[in-house]
């Protein structure tokens, strides 16, 4: 079977010192991306290390995938405990570096301990580097970028870094790469700045040989031909559906529709789009450059998420500002779901929806951890006492978008998820949208929603991004892969396992598997997604299961 090639890069920041492994058994079982990362965070990070400690270990890793040359593969993933949920946490960015990381020869690269002092990290296919950099404290994104040119003249697409979000270990700091996109959720840019590490760069010549099967042309050209609307609008094309036909979380979660949604939507935001965008090798270009002529805001979105956490749900009907919040969340390191939310809820509690300015002042202060800021940067989880507010999260995470209370499967899977209220965590939302679930209700649902986390966690392997499914079907997959579909869906439950299994020995079980509102049938439907995963009622996974027995996970 397809799977990744190239050595595990361990660096440990304590000693400054680096070495190679082969863990080519890892690759065979997990295939690379998320898979891998999952299986050595699992075996190699103790389970009480504290998230911001030096015992937690952050893992960057690419699939087999990265050298194709196929549309949907830009991407890389990113796996640590988070602090954001205390559990394990692997979220994916696009835009350009996989290509980059998979020619310095490793497949993975595991970072341990903790700096002394801030440093830059260089791997190249010649060894590694370590360059203390304390003038780059506090430094942005973009900024930090530069100073990397400079020195080194490698581009933003060599690079992952932590903003001063992530140096302030604000607990949903990103991991930007690219200037402009993000290892998104969960906080690992604050692992990445808890250990000291600013900047990494990955540079080489020797990505090593994986042969890639032809298919992999077609599903290319049908990128390249497509004229879906995602082209032009990238995710925002679904916002006025959205809001008119389900919901669009709107003022804190306390409304479902907003008045402005035109505003913001896919139309608006096309309006301010003056390029294509894109990740490496991919001909479908969903990716959204924006400018506003009238005061030169250049940024890269909003994506629809970004439209629903600092536009409808702060009350924000202006695309602009929401751009800007955009662009100072970049800028900082700042994931846009979690900072939007946070922000709405302070928004609520001091009745000041619509806002903007002060919008954008608390994005800034909660980067820099100044003032009020620095209650934010705890996230809603440990602030809404204070605030006085709801709590908007499942695990400690912030919620998406997609809203479980309209469409009650996605409600399940921001339930079950072992990484919180995250819409990428399945793919049950596409199906209750398009009406091939029916979105209420949640009769016959688990075993659907298991099959489609197990998808999920199997492309973040490959590794595959979640808009490829009309092009990558299952079947091109098989071909991909020289596997029938069973066998890859096994894979995906073998990592939801393994952090489940994780999160149960750092306490997470039943009661962790909640939501701030109810579902009818919801803890009948639980009792089926433990069943139908073969876990016990109190959802946690017996230990026969990773440690062999009928041990599903323990296929290592
Ligand atoms: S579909 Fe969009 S997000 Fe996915 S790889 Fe292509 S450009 Fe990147």
């Amino acid at each position: 079977m397809l799977h990744g090639k190239g050595t595990l890069l361990t660096i440990d920041l304590t000693e400054r010192e680096a070495r190679e492994e082969n863990i080519d058994d890892v690759l065979q079982s997990f295939v690379g991306g998320r898979g891998v990362a999952t299986k050595l965070a699992h075996d190699r990070i103790p389970f009480d290390a504290d998230p911001l400690g030096p015992e937690n270990r952050l893992y960057f890793s690419s699939g087999p995938l990265q050298q194709s040359q196929m549309s949907f593969t830009g991407r890389m993933n990113a796996t640590a405990i988070s602090p954001l949920t205390g559990g394990i946490r692997s979220t994916n960015a696009g835009g350009f570096l996989s290509r980059n990381f998979v020619e310095t020869g490793h497949v993975a690269v595991e970072i341990v301990g903790e700096s002394d002092e801030l440093l830059a990290v260089h791997v190249t296919d010649s060894g590694v580097e370590f360059e203390e950099v304390p003038q780059l404290e506090g430094a942005e994104v973009s900024a930090t970028s530069e100073y990397v040119e400079g020195v080194r003249d490698l581009g933003s697409e060599h690079l992952v870094t932590a903003g001063p979000a992530g140096e302030n270990e604000v607990r949903y700091a990103c991991v930007m790469t690219s200037d402009t996109r993000a290892f998104g959720r969960g906080g690992l840019g604050a692992v990445m700045g808890a250990k000291n590490l600013k900047t990494m760069s990955f540079d080489g010549d020797s990505a090593p040989e994986v042969e890639i099967p032809d298919v992999q042309m077609e599903v290319h050209r049908d990128a390249a031909q497509s004229d879906d609307s995602m082209k032009r609008q990238g995710t925002t094309g679904g916002t006025e559906f959205i809001n008119d036909n389900f919901s669009l979380p709107t003022r804190y979660f306390t409304e479902f529709s907003f008045e402005d949604a035109d505003k913001i939507g896919g139309d608006a935001v096309e309006e301010k789009k003056y390029k294509r965008g894109t990740c490496s090798q991919c001909a479908f270009g969903c990716k959204l450059p924006t400018r506003d002529e009238e005061t030169g805001l250049e940024t890269e979105g909003p994506e629809f998420e970004t439209v629903f956490s600092f536009g409808s749900n702060a009350g924000v009907g202006d695309i602009v500002d929401v751009m800007k919040s955009n662009e100072l969340c970049d800028e900082l390191g700042l994931d846009t779901i979690s900072a939007g939310v946070t922000v709405s809820a302070y928004l609520k509690s001091e009745d000041e929806f619509g806002n903007a300015e002060l919008v954008h002042e608390l994005v800034e202060k909660i980067g820099r951890r100044e003032g009020v800021g620095d209650l934010l940067a705890e996230g809603v989880d440990r602030c809404h006492d204070e605030l006085g507010v709801e709590n908007w999260t499942s695990k400690g995470l912030e919620f998406a978008a997609h809203d479980g209370r309209a469409i009650n499967g996605q409600g399940l899977s921001y339930a079950t998820s072992n990484s919180g209220a995250d819409h990428m965590y399945s793919e049950i939302l596409g199906a209750e949208y398009s009406g091939e679930l029916d979105p209420e209700g949640l009769e016959g649902k688990a075993p659907f929603l298991v099959e489609s986390e197990n998808s999920a966690a199997f492309k973040d392997s490959g590794v595959l991004c979640a808009f490829s499914s009309d092009y990558a079907t299952e079947e091109r997959i098989e071909e991909l892969f020289g596997a029938e579909w069973e066998e890859l869906l096994e894979i995906g439950g073998r990592i939801v396992e393994l952090e489940r299994h994780f999160n149960n020995q750092r306490g997470f079980d039943r009661s962790d598997d909640d939501l701030p509102y109810d579902l009818p049938d919801f803890e009948q439907a639980l009792d089926e997604y433990y069943e139908e995963r073969g876990w016990n009622q109190d959802g946690t996974v017996p230990e026969s299961r990773i440690s062999g027995g009928d041990g599903a996970a323990s296929a290592d």
